[in-house]
């Protein structure tokens, strides 16, 4: 069972529709439990019905005909218990319901199982039998089981509209219906162009695409092959002799399959019916890796991953010759899979108006800099059909996560009103640049910005910042090619420490691992977030730390507003052991004439260990910066990249809100200053309770910047702290998150949480 399972599962999600997946799975289920019928009806959320929508065994005339009320027929029964229903004869049922439609005799044997995803009854799969069959508790399980596994498929086939034109945009056909559900990621509105990016030689991410010049396509696609073929050739005769002989045969094998008429004249049959190559070769690496991975022997299914891995090869080849898109259009929304900083980079920063990426969320790294840019943003957008999308109008709403392609021309003339009053606003808080971030009752609570991209350092010094909370040494790390040497480093921080001298400037040290990586220095572990990461990376490699202690100490002499902030600090030894290091950078520069000053040194508050360790640290520090991303993930164990929890995750949690009181309480009792530079910083609503708490100092992107400021000039601490109390009585996040948006919309304030003015 455990095999059908698999294989079913594998051809569902290779189904390039949902008309098709649910056509696959009425054959194989049918087949499986030798039964008469397999039917899967979806519900029409709309309508409050279920429509049938596959069958193997009734009248296919039927389909789409037969459509039972919410309350009707037992698929109306299994879809309201969200349980399964197994009946011996299902016309001694009360809810049972004949449908003549179906033009077949009554069955007796009934089996029906909900289809859910996210808590939601999708719809329900049925076996039925002429015979009366209670089916036993293994075909249950079975069917259960099916039904779990391809809930998720049938969500994402259903957002894509269920539409059969599939190399079509979805904006050709009909559009989407409704709008696709994601998580806020950069507040804002987005009304543009969808361009959709995907990583270099991914080959499931490659979207179809109808082909400018079907020849030209051809021509490239076989001088893609004849490289590839060229290059394995001398691959295998350097590797001659020095791999064992049935490693070697490999070689043959790759030969074989180009040079065989399957692979490639199957591609030009594709790219000839219409998809350009890089679709087409997708489309028939699928095709033939399906029909391996559907074999029973081991080692032949084996040799669907060596298909694969030629595809890839293939779809590099053919990369090389495809330009990088040069020509984005000035509305650009840019949609990925999982978009990355790199494809940020890719679009000229005045053509990009939004993101959407299927995956992450509000916490993920590309959320954090698409913030930084000031641009609106959704992340995990889950149902969204990327390979569909590129071309579309599309507009995305950062502040609900919600994602609208293609939609009708009210929703977008509401929206660009809700752009126009969202322009209005940003417009009216520029004037508050050069004033105070000073509560009506007299606290000033500095604002600095979170930085990290060479290119956004201007607007933050425009910003009206006290300085730079925090800099994330990472990216210029991520984008070379191996470590950069301490002069480079220098350089680099020494522009940062420069823009903003005299006001403060805090260098964060290297934070990779977790969701962090460095192509030169991978780290492959199951758990990297509780893994080697941040300071453990640091301290084990000291020769990489002292290098850039070095390259900060040097990159402040003169200036002397240099703060260094370390993170992922767990026990009390790794900041003893860092202190120790950096006492020996700084000696060693002394020794070296260079008249470096010792710094403010940091600690970053972001897993739970610290909290409770808050004194001990505090007692060693200079100051402490709570790091809201990672403790919000580390106390609620929920990881911060993950779509599927994301509703989970939330820094209005009461247990967070505890805990950085108790991180504040141990600072000020320490007499040492404690600020916040987590994204919770840089969410007004939020920023009222750290307000309330006592923060010397919130750090957040530049865009949050002018609303946290509005926020605080509005709200006085004492008004804070009493609405910190309030919440403090409740008990769950909505009603926190609800209480305070109220607080900002009695103050007149609504346009910081969410569309429009
Ligand atoms: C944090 O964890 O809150 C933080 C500021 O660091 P990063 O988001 O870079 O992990
Ligand atoms: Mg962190």
């Amino acid at each position: 069972m455990l095999d059908t399972l698999r294989r079913l599962v594998q051809e569902v999600n290779a189904a390039r529709n949902l008309d098709q997946a649910l056509e696959i799975i009425v054959q194989r289920v049918k087949a499986a439990m030798a039964a008469d019928v397999c039917s899967v009806y979806l519900r029409d959320a709309e309508q409050q019905a279920h429509v049938l929508m596959a069958t193997e065994g009734l009248n296919p005339q039927s389909i789409g005909r037969v459509r039972l009320s919410d309350s009707e027929g037992l698929v109306g029964l299994v879809s309201e218990r969200a349980e399964p229903v197994n009946l011996e004869n299902a016309p001694d049922h009360v809810r049972y319901r004949y449908f003549p439609e179906t033009g077949e005799e009554r069955y007796h044997g009934f089996l029906g199982v909900p289809i859910i995803h996210h808590r939601k009854v999708l719809g329900v799969l049925i076996v039925q039998q002429r015979a009366r069959r209670k089916f036993d508790e293994d075909s249950v399980s079975f069917l259960v089981t099916v039904a779990s596994q391809l809930a998720g498929a049938i969500a994402h086939a259903e957002a894509s509209g269920g539409i059969n034109g599939l190399r079509e945009p979805v904006c050709a056909v009909s559009g989407l219906q409704r709008p696709l559900e994601g998580l806020p990621g950069a507040a804002g509105v987005a009304i543009g162009t969808a361009v959709v990016l995907y990583p270099p030689a991914v080959l499931e991410s490659i979207p179809d695409r109808a082909p400018a010049d079907v020849e030209a396509e051809v021509t490239a696609f076989r001088e893609a092959v004849r490289r590839v073929r060229e290059d394995l050739h001398i691959l295998s005769e350097r590797l001659r002799g020095v791999l064992p002989p049935e490693d070697h045969a490999l070689f043959n094998a790759y030969q074989m399959m180009l040079e065989g008429d399957s692979l490639v004249g199957d591609t030009v049959t594709r790219i000839r019916a219409g998809n350009w190559a890089p679709g087409a070769l997708r489309e028939t690496i699928e095709a033939h890796v399906r029909v391996f991975d559907a074999m029973d022997d081991a080692y032949l299914r084996e040799r669907g991953d060596d298909l694969r891995d030629l595809g890839r090869r293939i779809l590099m080849s053919l990369q090389q010759d495809e330009l990088a898109r040069s020509e984005f259009p000035k509305d650009t929304v840019l949609v990925g899979e999982e978009v990355s900083a790199s494809m940020l980079a890719e679009v000229p920063q005045d053509r990009l108006v939004g993101v959407v990426s299927v995956r992450g969320s509000r916490t993920s790294h590309v959320a954090i800099l698409a913030r930084a840019l000031g641009i609106p943003a959704v992340m995990g957008a889950g149902d969204l059909p990327v390979g569909r999308v590129d071309g579309c109008r599309i507009v995305a709403d950062g502040y609900s996560g919600r994602v609208y392609v293609a939609p009708a021309p009210a929703i977008i003339s509401e929206y660009r009103r809700l752009a126009r009053e969202e322009a209005e606003l940003a417009a009216g808080l520029q004037g508050l640049r050069d004033l105070r971030a000073e509560t009506p009752d007299g606290v000033h609570i500095p604002l600095y910005v979170n930085t990290g991209l060479m290119a956004d350092i201007t607007p933050s010094r425009n910003s009206g910042a006290e300085g730079i909370g925090l800099y994330r040494t990472e990216f210029p790390f991520m984008i070379r090619q191996s470590f950069p040497g301490e002069s480079e480093q220098c350089q680099i921080y020494r522009q940062a420490l420069e823009a903003f001298a005299p006001r403060p400037v805090t260098l964060r040290t290297l934070d990779v691992g977790g969701d962090k990586a460095l192509p030169y220095f991978p780290i492959k572990e199951d758990n990297p977030f509780l893994g080697w990461r941040g300071i453990r990376i640091t301290l084990d490699h000291p020769e990489i730390f002292l290098v850039q202690l070095r390259a900060m100490l040097r990159a402040s002499v003169g200036l002397d507003n240099l703060q260094i902030l370390l993170p992922m600090v767990s026990t009390v030894s790794e900041l003893d052991e860092a202190l120790g290091l950096l006492r020996r950078a700084y000696q060693e520069l002394q020794e070296e004439g260079e008249p470096v000053a010792w710094p403010r040194v940091g600690v970053m508050v972001e897993v739970p260990s610290a909290v409770y360790l808050a004194d001990a640290l505090a007692r060693r520090a200079d100051f402490l910066s709570v790091g809201t991303n990672d403790l919000t993930q580390y106390l609620l164990a929920v990881d911060r990249n993950n779509a599927r929890v994301a509703e989970l995750y939330d820094s209005l949690h009461p247990a967070v809100l505890r805990a950085l009181i108790q991180v504040v309480e141990a600072g000020h009792r320490n007499g040492k200053p404690v600020s916040v530079c987590g994204e919770m910083a840089g969410d007004p609503a939020a920023a009222l309770l750290l307000l309330g708490m006592g923060m010397d100092a919130l750090s957040m992107s530049v865009s949050s910047l002018p609303r946290v400021k509005w926020m605080i000039r509005k709200f006085s601490r004492a008004e804070a702290r009493a609405l910190l109390e309030e919440v403090l009585a409740l008990d769950d996040v909505e009603a926190i998150r609800g209480r305070l948006e109220r607080a900002l919309e009695e103050a007149g304030l609504g346009g910081l949480v969410r569309a429009g003015k």
